[in-house]
């Protein structure tokens, strides 16, 4: 099938209030721009360089999305232009991100990534980190970056009860910590392999890849 047909059956099966992050990640421009030029502006990238090469190359209205592991001192390159952070995993990336949106005078809104798998190599915090994170003076003191809601990988196994275990989990916590703080609305959880479970458990927005550009041949 080709990436058009992929990204109508996929905006078909799922419910309006969920946001689809097109997930470019290797990916050249020009399978990019067929989905752009279909009417989908909101595109995500894991690497910095990748990123910050395809926000100069391409139409200026697109909403970019870093998804993938953000270290320190590459924040600045991306500051100037990210609409949303997936990835935040500690309070001092937190703190770098706010340090650089306030010298591009913007506000970046990002994502905690928050622990929920059973595999050793995903990154994130887990519930008492955050918790304890969102409570704190330093954080509190950060203008320049809002804490919009919580993202989080489901282990990658066939096991359908172990993965709405852990994506009904991060529901849970989404829910409980939305009671309490007015910034929060998104729940990013869900991509190619997971996507229509993720929603089922409270989702709003997912990030699917290989489903709609085909495979990837390098991560
Ligand atoms: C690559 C990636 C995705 C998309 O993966 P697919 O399985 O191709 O849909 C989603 N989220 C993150 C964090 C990724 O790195």
């Amino acid at each position: 099938m080709s990436i058009l047909e992929n990204l109508s059956n996929i905006k078909k099966s799922i419910p309006e209030h969920v946001t689809l992050v097109a997930v470019s990640k290797t990916k050249p421009i020009e399978d990019i721009l067929e989905v752009y030029n279909a009417g989908h502006k909101i595109f995500g990238e894991n690497k910095v360089q990748e990123l910050t090469d395809k926000y100069e190359n391409m139409p200026k209205d697109i909403e970019w999305h870093m998804i993938g592991h953000l270290q320190r001192n590459k924040v600045k390159y991306i500051a100037p232009f990210v609409s949303l952070i997936h990835g935040v995993d500690s309070f001092r990336l937190l703190s770098e991100i706010n340090k650089r949106a306030e010298q591009n005078n913007r506000v970046i809104n990002c994502l905690l990534q928050v622990y929920i798998a059973e595999e050793e190599t995903k990154f994130g915090l887990d519930k008492a980190e955050i918790i304890e994170l969102l409570n704190s003076e330093e954080f509190k003191a950060l203008k320049n970056v809002q804490v919009v809601g919580l993202m989080g990988m489901a282990t990658n196994t066939s096991d359908e009860k172990q993965i709405k275990k852990e994506f009904s989990g991060l529901k849970t916590l989404f829910d409980e910590l939305k009671l309490n703080i007015d910034s929060f609305s998104t729940l990013s959880m869900g991509m190619s392999g997971d996507f229509m479970h993720a929603i089922e458990c409270g989702s709003n927005m997912i990030r699917v890849g290989s489903s709609i550009f085909g495979a990837r041949n390098y991560n």
